[in-house]
């Protein structure tokens, strides 16, 4: 199809173009062509695994043709209707999501993406208790606007600060690294101290000073941190004792990622809002959600809405999130991540047991991660936080060279496939990456 050859591609793309969260001298980017299921082709004709469903959101596999059709289809019908519009995709998405959503979270918001949904739900959470202060978490990425990246903790939000006033953050459970007993195996998740130490938070800040507790379900980027047992019932009751709405993003963990549709189902935690985003069209076409809580909607009856987006409910981004959540249901996409998260999980437990290198495997349905370390005693990271290795790098170029594409950062990998993925697939990339964790291993001998 198209003309340039791989190098002009690149070339030209880096260019004229920034890419993001990078150092533009340092990067090689992929010269990516077509792509079909769980797999993606460059312009040399390489093909690749896509072991992370490009960024944690080509959750139903690429180039389903039935929501290609679908989008031509209201291409066809009608391109756009400015927010202020209602239109039949409009009505079909809202009422859908509303049947889908845990709870009663009946009333939908529709955002160009995963950090406007964000920054939309800190805002109304505002609005409705009319109080300032937002309590989010260390290792979390909620957005790169303003607003998101001042919530998120991760470094990403650096470069925005000192952002916008008002967001305190706290540690989060990671039973690995604890912060409290010091982590390892021995750890439950320390769940009364975290606990104890938000109710500590909220006490010092005021209470009556907090909109809102924004937190990843389970933290994607930041280590695929699986909330232990009694913890977001917890935070649950603290925002119930204190009138703080409860926000759970689910733009990565949301649309069967973890095996359920909506990973707080696994706990039985309705938040007030949830963000989501990535899954919810698989990336056909831009969109994010803010699912919100039919009382707080009622707020907005009487009580101006000060929110807009020019596209807001965008009909292109809601044909495609309809039909993608046609093809979840049609193909049990969801069901398929829970059956196929125990073969993964198994399987990078098989792998901890052989690779030296590996310090940590964690995983919920097909979100998963695999932590590397120097040594498994002090669990000292094969490259430090927020920053890069030569060995981490070796495995990065090993994985592509041998035709698997996934996140590799800092001292962790992620296996995130699309949820379409056969059993006979996902062994066929997890023995690649067996083979590939022998550069690893040769690092760690030698350190
Ligand atoms: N929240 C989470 C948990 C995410 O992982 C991301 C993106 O990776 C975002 C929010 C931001 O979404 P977007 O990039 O669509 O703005």
């Amino acid at each position: 199809m198209g003309s340039m050859s791989a190098e002009e591609i690149v070339r030209l793309s880096k260019q004229y173009t920034l890419f993001e969260w990078s150092a533009q001298a340092a990067i090689n980017p992929i010269p990516m062509t077509k792509a079909e299921g769980v797999f993606f082709w460059d312009a040399n004709g390489k093909r690749y695994f896509d072991f992370n469903s490009q960024l944690m959101c080509t959750n139903i596999g690429h180039q389903d043709k039935r929501v290609i059709k679908a989008i031509k289809d209201q291409a066809d019908t009608l391109c756009y209707a400015n927010p202020y519009m209602a239109t039949e995709v409009r009505a079909k998405l809202g009422q859908k999501l509303a049947e889908l959503a845990p709870g009663d979270l009946k009333k939908v918001f529709f955002t160009n993406g995963g950090a406007e949904a964000n920054e939309n739900a800190i805002k109304i959470a505002k609005m409705v208790t009319k109080r300032s202060k937002v309590i989010a978490r260390f290792r979390s990425y909620h957005g790169g606007t303003s607003g998101a990246a001042s919530l998120t903790g991760d470094p990403r939000r650096w470069a925005a600060e000192p952002g916008i006033p008002g967001v305190i953050r706290v540690l989060d459970p990671y039973s690995y690294r604890c912060p409290f007993c010091g982590g390892g195996p021995s750890c439950n998740g320390c769940v009364d101290k975290h606990l104890k130490y938000l109710e500590d938070v909220v006490m010092y800040e005021g209470g009556h000073n907090i909109a809102a507790i924004i937190m990843e379900t389970v933290t994607g980027t930041n280590g695929i941190l699986i909330p232990p047992e009694g913890y977001l019932k917890g935070v649950r009751e603290i925002c119930d004792k204190n009138g703080i709405m409860m926000i759970l993003d689910e733009v990565m963990a949301g649309f069967g990622r973890t095996g359920k549709m909506f990973a707080c189902e696994h706990w039985g935690v309705v938040p007030d809002m949830m963000t989501v985003a990535k899954g919810l069209t698989s990336a056909y076409l831009p969109l994010g959600a803010v699912l919100i809580k039919d009382k707080i909607a009622r707020h907005f009856e009487d009580n101006v809405f000060y929110g807009g987006l020019t596209y807001n409910s965008h009909p292109m981004g809601l044909a495609a999130a309809l039909a993608c959540i046609d093809v979840y249901e049609q193909d049990k996409l969801v069901e398929n991540a829970a059956k196929l998260g125990k073969v993964l999980a198994k399987k990078l437990n098989e792998l901890k047991d052989k690779h030296p290198s590996i310090g940590d495997v964690r995983s919920i349905g097909l979100f998963s991660i695999v932590e590397l370390v120097k040594d498994r005693k002090t669990r000292e990271g094969l490259a430090p936080f927020n920053g890069h290795s030569q060995p981490m790098n070796d495995l990065r170029k090993a994985l592509l060279d041998n035709g698997i594409y996934t996140f590799v950062r800092w001292n962790n990998f992620f296996v995130n496939p699309p949820l379409c993925i056969t059993e006979e697939q996902l062994l066929e990339g997890l023995a690649i990456v067996d083979k590939c964790l022998e550069i690893t291993d040769r690092a760690v001998a030698k350190s």
